[in-house]
Order: C-alpha cells, then sequence, then structure tokens
C-alpha cells in the first residue's frame, strides 16, 4: 500500500469539526500545505475545502487510518487561501458564536468556486495560445507570416490585459492632495500618533469638517509605503460622490466591492488584489477578500447599523470584524463618523481607542438653525395643510424661490403606512407576520397592499375584508408626501429616493445626480435622503412625522434618532450659506430635539445615553446575545423557547442574566413566530467562557430534541 498523508479540512459548512482526509503524495507536484483547495466528499456531497492542517497524521491514528477517505483531488486552479483570512475566520467564528466554516462561506460564497475557475481556465487557454504563437514565430519563414503572427499574439494578450486593466501603481508618482486646514492637519498628526502606539482612532468630526480629506490622505500614504487599504461604507449604493472622489486620487488602484455584486466581479476584485497595490471601497463583505499587505483599514460613518449583518450566518457587525482583520495585518485602522457610536465612544473612555475630534466645518458654514413645529398645536389653529404645517410651506416656497433646494424625509416609505376600515375600524394585516399592511399606488393602476416584513403583495380593492366598509389611509408615506407636495408647489420639480422608487442602483443614482446637479427642486424620501451626500444648493431639510423616529420599545431608538436628525442636519448648508433644518413633531419637548436645537450639546447627550446604559447594565457595559427561535408552530415555539430560557438560566447561572423568553416587536415573520431570549453578560475575563457555556446550552438543546435548524445566535444584535 502507499504510503498516505493526512490532512485536516475546512468545509464551508455548519460543522463544528473539519474532518481528516488522505492523499498519495506522489499524486501530486507537491505536498499539500494550509491554505490549498481541495474537493472532498462529506455527507455524499462534493465540497471545494480549505487545508487547515498540513499534517494530521496523529488524528488520522487516533480515529484509525483506515476510515479516513482520500480526498477527491486538489482545486490547484484555485487561489490558495491565506493564513491570514484563515486567522480571521476563527476569529469572527469564536467572536460570533458561529463555525470558521458558515464565514468561510460567506467569503467565497457558494458558486464564485466555479466562477473563479472558469476564469484560470480561460487564463490557461490564453496562455497556451500565446505558447503556440511562440512556436510559430519562431519557426515562420517569411516576414510577413511572422509579423502576422507577431499581430495576433498581441491582440490576444491586448484581449487577456482587458480583464486586468489599471495595473499601475502608484509608486513614486505624485499625487496632489489638496493642503489640510489648521484644524485638519491637527487631526491628522494626532491620528498619526494614535496609529504609532497601535491603537485604533475615533475620527469625531462633523459634516463637512473634511474627514473625508484626512482619510484620503492617510490612504495615499499608506499606499506610497507599498500598503494596501480598505475603506469601509454602510452602503454602497449611497456612495458613488465618494467613488468618484477617491478615483480622481487613486485612478489605478481603486476598486469598488459589495455583497449586491456578481460573482464574477468579486473574484476580479480578488484577483486585482492578490496583484497590484489597492484601495478597495466596499461595505461589509470587503473584509472578506483575500487582503494582503493591509496597511490601513477605515470605517467610514462607523455608528451605521448596516455595518451588522443580520442573516444569515455569520452575523457579523463590519466595524468589530474590521478591527479583528487590522489585527492580523497589524494594520492602521480609523473608525470615523459625525455623531460615533456609544460603543466607540465606550472604548474611547476605557482607553481602548483614541478620540481625535475636528470640530470646524471646512467652508466655515455656521451651524443650520433649527425650528422644531409642534403639529399638535398648529393643526388646532388650522395650521396644516396635510402632512405640511403652514410653516414648513412658507420656509419651502421662500427657499424655492431663491433657487435653493429642500430635502424632505419621512421615514416611512409608501403612499399609507397603515390602512383602516372607517366602519369596523379593521386594520388589513399581512396574513404571514403580524404588521400592517401598506398601500403602494401605482399611477394609473388600483394599487397594492405590501407586507415590509416579508414582501407579500395583494391587490388593494379599498374595500375592508371584514365588513366591506371602506378602507381609509392612516399617515401618509413617502409616496403621499410626493403627492402633497406636488399640489403645494405646483412650479417644482419633485423626485423621491427610497428602496421602491430607487428599484434599481442606477435610478437611484440617476435621482442623486440629477439632485446634485440641481435638475431636482424637492427631493423626498426615506433615510435614505440623511445619508453622506455633498448638494451644495441644499439649503433646507426637514423632517415630517419625527415622531416615528423616536423610542418604541427599543433602548436605542432615542439615540439612534438623534444620530438620524444630526446626519440629516448634516445634509444642509454645507458652503457657506445658512441652512434651516425644520423637525415637525408632536413631541416637541423630547429630549432628543433639545439636543438638535442645541440647549444640550452632543457630548452631553451621548454622556447621558451612556449614563442610561450603564444604569441598566446595557452593552456596551455588557455584551448582549440574542437567542432567536422561529418556528412555524406558535404553540412549539413558545414551548421550545420555554425549556430553552429555563436550561439557559440554570447553566449560565449568575454569569449572565436571562431575560425572556418574550415576543418581539414584530412577532411573526413571513409565516414564522419568533421568540427571543437575551443574555446580557458582564464584560469581564469569564466573558468568552460564559459565551461559549451558552452556545454549548443551545447545542445541546438543539441536539437532543432535534430543534437545531429553528435556533439562531446573535451576538451584539442591533
Ligand atoms: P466630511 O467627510 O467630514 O463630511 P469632506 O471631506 O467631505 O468632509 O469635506 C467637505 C467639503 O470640503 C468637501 O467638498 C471637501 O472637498 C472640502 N474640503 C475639506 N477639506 C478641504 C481642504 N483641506 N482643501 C480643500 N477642500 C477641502
Ligand atoms: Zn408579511
Amino acid at each position: 500500500m502507499r504510503a498516505s498523508r493526512f490532512i485536516q479540512v475546512l468545509l464551508p459548512l455548519r460543522l463544528k469539526w473539519e474532518p481528516l482526509y488522505s492523499y498519495a503524495p506522489d499524486s501530486l507536484p507537491s505536498p499539500l500545505t494550509i491554505g490549498d483547495r481541495v474537493r472532498v466528499e462529506f455527507g455524499g456531497k462534493e465540497y471545494v475545502g480549505v487545508v487547515t492542517v498540513e499534517d494530521a497524521s496523529e488524528g488520522a491514528d487516533r480515529i484509525g487510518r483506515e476510515k479516513i477517505k482520500p480526498i477527491r483531488g486538489t482545486a490547484e486552479r484555485l487561489e490558495k487561501v491565506s493564513r491570514e483570512e484563515i486567522g480571521l475566520w476563527r476569529q469572527v467564528a469564536e467572536y460570533y458564536l458561529c463555525t470558521p466554516g458558515e464565514v468561510y462561506k460567506a467569503a467565497y460564497p457558494a458558486g464564485k468556486v466555479e466562477e473563479e475557475e472558469v476564469k484560470a481556465r480561460v487564463r490557461e487557454r490564453i496562455s497556451k495560445r500565446v505558447a503556440r504563437l511562440d512556436e510559430k514565430i519562431a519557426k515562420a519563414r517569411r516576414e510577413d507570416t511572422k509579423a502576422r503572427y507577431i499581430e495576433e499574439r498581441e491582440r490576444v494578450l491586448r484581449l487577456a490585459q482587458n480583464d486586468n486593466r489599471n495595473r499601475h501603481g502608484i509608486g513614486g508618482e505624485e499625487v496632489t492632495l489638496p493642503e489640510l486646514t489648521d484644524a485638519q492637519s491637527k487631526a491628522y498628526s494626532r491620528i498619526k500618533e494614535v496609529f504609532s502606539v497601535g491603537k485604533p482612532a475615533l475620527l469625531n468630526g462633523v459634516t463637512g469638517s473634511g474627514k473625508t480629506e484626512i482619510y484620503i490622505r492617510l490612504a495615499a500614504d499608506t499606499l506610497a509605503k507599498g500598503n494596501n487599504v480598505l475603506y469601509l461604507v454602510p452602503e454602497i449604493a449611497l456612495s458613488r460622490q465618494l467613488e468618484e472622489r477617491i478615483r480622481a486620487v487613486f485612478p489605478d488602484n481603486l476598486k469598488v466591492s459589495h455583497s449586491g455584486e456578481s460573482l464574477a466581479k468579486r473574484t476580479e476584485v480578488a484577483g486585482f488584489i492578490r496583484e497590484s497595490p489597492y484601495i478597495v471601497l466596499g461595505t461589509r463583505s470587503a473584509i472578506f477578500l483575500p487582503h494582503r499587505n493591509l496597511g490601513l483599514v477605515i470605517v467610514d460613518e462607523e455608528n451605521d447599523q448596516s455595518y451588522k449583518q443580520d442573516t444569515p450566518a455569520p452575523r457579523y457587525n463590519g466595524r468589530e470584524t474590521a478591527i479583528m482583520l487590522a489585527g492580523i495585518f497589524k494594520a492602521d485602522i480609523i473608525l470615523g463618523s459625525a455623531t460615533p457610536s456609544l460603543e466607540s465612544l465606550y472604548n474611547c473612555q476605557a482607553g481602548r481607542f483614541a478620540l481625535v475630534e475636528l470640530s470646524e466645518r471646512y467652508f466655515h458654514a455656521a451651524d443650520s438653525d433649527v425650528e422644531v413645529i409642534d403639529t399638535i398645536a398648529e393643526r388646532r389653529k388650522n395650521g396644516m395643510v396635510g402632512s405640511f404645517s403652514r410653516k414648513l410651506i412658507g420656509h419651502i416656497k421662500e427657499r424655492l424661490a431663491k433657487g435653493e433646494q429642500v430635502a424632505i424625509l419621512r421615514e416611512r416609505r409608501s403612499y399609507a403606512p397603515v390602512l383602516q376600515c372607517e366602519e369596523c375600524g379593521a386594520i388589513p394585516k399581512c396574513p404571514r407576520c403580524d404588521v400592517a399592511l401598506s398601500l403602494h399606488l401605482k399611477e394609473g393602476l388600483p394599487g397594492k397592499l405590501v407586507c415590509h416584513y416579508c414582501g407579500k403583495v395583494k391587490e388593494y380593492s379599498g374595500i375592508c375584508p371584514e365588513c366591506g366598509g371602506r378602507l381609509v389611509p392612516v399617515g401618509a408615506g413617502t409616496q403621499r408626501i410626493e403627492e402633497e407636495a406636488a399640489e403645494l408647489f405646483p412650479g417644482a420639480s419633485i423626485a423621491r429616493l427610497d428602496s421602491d422608487s430607487a428599484g434599481s442602483g442606477r435610478h437611484e443614482a440617476g435621482i442623486i445626480r440629477k439632485f446634485a446637479a440641481g435638475e431636482i427642486d424637492i427631493l423626498i424620501g426615506t433615510r435614505m435622503v440623511a445619508k453622506g451626500f455633498d448638494f451644495s444648493g441644499l439649503s433646507l431639510v426637514a423632517v415630517i412625522s419625527s415622531d416615528s423616529l423616536l423610542g418604541q420599545g427599543d433602548y436605542r431608538a432615542d439615540e439612534r434618532a438623534l444620530q438620524l436628525l444630526e446626519q440629516f442636519r448634516g445634509r444642509c448648508g454645507r458652503r457657506s450659506e445658512k441652512g434651516l433644518f425644520v423637525i415637525q413633531t408632536s413631541r416637541p419637548d423630547h429630549p432628543v430635539y433639545k439636543s438638535v436645537k442645541g440647549e444640550m450639546d452632543p457630548g452631553r447627550a451621548s454622556e447621558t445615553f451612556l449614563a442610561e446604559r450603564k444604569a441598566f447594565g446595557y452593552p456596551p457595559y455588557s455584551r448582549v446575545v440574542n437567542v432567536i427561535l422561529k418556528d412555524r408552530d406558535r404553540a412549539r415555539a413558545e414551548a421550545m423557547s420555554r425549556s430553552l430560557g429555563a436550561e439557559l438560566t440554570y447553566s449560565l447561572g449568575n454569569r449572565a442574566k436571562v431575560i425572556g423568553p418574550y415576543s418581539p416587536e414584530v412577532d411573526k415573520v413571513g409565516g414564522e413566530y419568533i421568540r427571543l431570549i437575551r443574555a446580557l453578560f458582564p464584560k469581564d475575563a469569564s466573558l468568552k467562557s460564559s459565551k461559549r457555556a451558552l452556545l454549548e446550552t443551545v447545542e445541546k438543546f438543539g441536539g437532543e430534541r432535534r430543534y437545531s435548524g429553528h435556533i439562531a445566535l446573535d451576538v451584539d444584535p442591533v
């Protein structure tokens, strides 16, 4: 019998262990090493796994060598995975209580493997063809034949290179960057100091203060040193302007990467960064590209909740994972925001991060004025026209008359978020989710009822299904606001930006471009309109029904409302003229508005929020893990969550505070009932082992009751 070697292989599955396989060394040109990809059979299916242990003979002896299956083959056409990548997967799995296999699968999504192979095969074919032409050129007797072959060879190479354009490094080339202001230079040198002691920097700077200029400068420094840059943003669709700005500085090194892109595109980006100096601008999934020589990680708008992946596992937060990634490469890392997350502020207090502040706007624009309008009082004195107060209408008219632009935020898409029967008071709900259906109108069509949770769509008849009465809209969504605005401001050009209107990213980019070019006067939308755009003509921003942003059960709602409002306010008056920020609410005395009005300074507001969190033992003073149970059968969801809750309370003892099971605000989605159990862990030395204990209890429970498929764990839920 031929001697075999044994390897351990990581599979793209939710497996807690990594199986062993054998191979005959003389069947391969060189022995397999860590990171090589191999084809193996597992549970009757073939997978491409990653070698994680190159000599597993000890383990093989324990199991019995004869029991170990051979690999089916190598996947030598696929790029090797780096040790850094495997290291990151393990860290993410440990922190987020999932398996490295699940992270591997997220990093190399199914199907990608084949794409990669096709590309590899194309490359192979091309080099063979070039080699054949080389031969022909060498053998050619006549000059014109030779010239033809040479031309052909060049054409083939050109074609091949089309794939990999932009291969030039910035090495040596001077990039001209704008000169930093005094305030910016100070922040910049402070950041450099922070980097030199190996800490993450948190850059807290008002919108327009030049954070992006500083990031670009840091990126240029990093590339000049021969290292690479990862620049993370919460959502790619909203970063078109940023992309253009970065491309202007690094035309040959920029690649954009986000989770919605095609596998071919992701493979192309991966191929590029394996070979060239790079700056990748991307969303959280860009963390899992095969990075190399990473010198700098930028996390822009670090407080944004879109950094968190809800489902499927790994349910990771891009901000935290970026810190892990930077740790692996010993890269510098900077988090930036106009309204930093409490988690990051806490980390500064604890000395883990260093805070760098930049409080001056580049264009020296003063803070915009804030006007809070009490809609109840206005309604009483006939000061409201539909969703708009007469005061706001006046402001809008004034701005339009001056040729300036207006943005209106309404945090509910649809025509009407809720419908109610005039006769019996019934509210049509989604049969699969416990939420009201919203009415969406389409020009010339009868309209549709849509569930915003599962996407279910029903025809709209206007008739109550309970009693046959007439359904009337309750409240106004973006669509209706758009309609009202069209009536109120007939001369203005109006557009809407929400996930209905956006539909395709291209349409959305079109709206943003038109607004930036001044072709649109009034832009109405959901929180998308508050994101990082720079519109110089925008001088009035207004929130309609701001109440929907405020606290509803979630202990973080208020601070999030404040962050969104501050972000939105930052959109207007970015240049020298002073902007106006109008908020329409029925709760004008709410502390959130006090803070926006400047009656409480933003630092104080965060301190207050932090103090509240501390008093209740909420994060960041503790760590939360949510145990989520889902079941089509309500009684079983109830019973299972109760017994699991009891087991967790028992097994964790005083290592955690176990809350629940309880029903979330929306407790039925897509036909499945949802129950939550929340574990609050103190942040101390035992945290890791306590989290592990929770995982073990849940796994044991899932195994014994054959219920694993119904349970998910969410670490640091948002
Ligand atoms: P932030 O990222 O903090 O919102 P930006 O970097 O986008 O701020 O800066 C706001 C505006 O000011 C941009 O148009 C930017 O080009 C300009 N700006 C900022 N700093 C400078 C500078 N030092 N020189 C020239 N323009 C600058
Ligand atoms: Zn639904």
